[in-house]
């Protein structure tokens, strides 16, 4: 349910309204909006009997029943978009650049390799993606691989070359974490915390990482519907994080043409329902490095608000997804064309200062 206040109730309105739903045992969610506050509950397994002593509270205006079985991630909670920070500000202050804002009027690019595989690699692609004009630095340290017999990572290592990267290109880092284990060290290094479509409904993970304040950026499970997705990103808001940018990365379908099929329809469903950002990732969907462009192109104009590709500078020797990598001067172009096709729908690429 969702406790709809006065355009002037007073801040002490809100209080008492959060102090009645936490003494009738249920969990108040205050969401302060342009014109008015809201206040989601949630912790209630029907419908709320006490609902008429909550609507009489002085400052009350309506009460909505939220009829969808995610609360605090939809619309019908919060309407206005959700912006998520990444960044210096956010992380433990290794950071050296400007924090980026995920979901706003500006589309983002976050690129990079697969896996970090040594410090030349690695610092080679980050300066190459910056230069395009890409504004987050992807990289596995972690990797959750099909095989187990495949390159699992390099672990911490790659975790002090991802910040090495950082430091030099002053772009913040995205990279997995795959287990709660991993989860205090990864957050020494980490901007962004992202959750593979492997681990999309590790509800622990999801609970471990709600329970800090890092950006967390979700993948969709390849076999998961987008109810699936926006549940699992409730779990993580229900712990108090509310940074979470939703990722389509293709599904499996009957369909084996392509590594995945990308659900472009995704995007423009999520953001109706929910109010988190939404990227896409052409480049696990695919599979392929000459397919990743038109499908990144057809995802910023169906509404995405950015992008995660991967970029290697010698796919041939990547020790990981080598096919579907695309090479910095390809990056470059398609961001250009990124950057036409999101001016075509009224929205500004954000970019680097010094891009070439
Ligand atoms: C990745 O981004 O490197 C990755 C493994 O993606 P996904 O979880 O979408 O397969
Ligand atoms: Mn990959």
């Amino acid at each position: 349910m969702l406790v709809v206040m006065d355009a002037h109730a007073t801040t002490e309105q809100v209080e008492r309204v959060c102090q009645a739903i936490a003494e009738l045992g249920y969990a108040p969610h205050p969401m302060p909006g342009p014109t008015r506050t809201a206040i989601g509950i949630t912790g209630n397994r029907g419908p709320i009997v006490e609902a008429e002593r909550i609507g009489q509270l002085p400052g009350v205006r309506e009460l909505i029943a939220v009829t969808a079985p995610y609360k605090l991630v939809s619309r019908e909670f919060q309407e206005a978009d959700t912006v998520v920070q990444v960044g210096p500000s956010t992380s433990s202050g290794t950071g050296s650049g400007q924090a980026v804002a995920i979901g706003g009027p500006a589309v983002v690019v976050m690129a990079g390799p697969c896996t970090v595989e040594s410090r030349e690699q690695v610092i080679e692609v980050a300066q190459a993606v910056r230069q395009a004009g890409a504004l987050v630095l992807r990289g596995g340290a972690y990797k959750p691989r099909t095989s187990p017999y495949a390159f699992q990572g390099m672990g911490e290592a790659g975790l002090r070359l991802l910040a090495e990267a950082r430091a030099l290109t002053g772009l913040p880092i995205v990279t997995e974490v795959m287990d709660t284990e991993t989860l205090p060290l990864i957050l020494e290094y980490a901007d962004m915390l992202q959750i593979g479509a492997r681990n999309m409904q590790n509800y622990p993970l999801l609970k471990a990482v709600g329970r800090t304040s890092r950006p967390v950026l979700l993948k969709r499970g390849f076999a998961a519907t987008v109810k699936d997705l926006l549940l699992a990103a409730e779990y993580v808001l229900a712990e108090g994080n509310r940074a979470v940018v939703l990722c389509e990365r293709g599904i499996r379908t009957f369909d084996d043409g392509a590594r995945f099929t990308l659900d472009l329809g995704a995007v423009p469903m999520i953001k109706q329902l929910s109010h988190l950002p939404v990227i896409v990732d052409p480049s696990h969907a695919s599979g392929r490095a000459d397919r990743v462009a038109p499908l990144a192109r057809a995802a910023i104009a169906a509404g995405a608000d950015g992008l995660i590709v991967e970029v290697h500078h010698d796919p041939l020797r990547a020790v990981c997804d080598g096919e579907q990598a695309l090479v910095p001067e390809s990056f470059r172009t398609l961001m250009g064309q990124i950057e036409r096709i999101a001016a075509a729908i009224g929205r500004p690429l954000a970019t680097t200062h010094d891009r070439r």
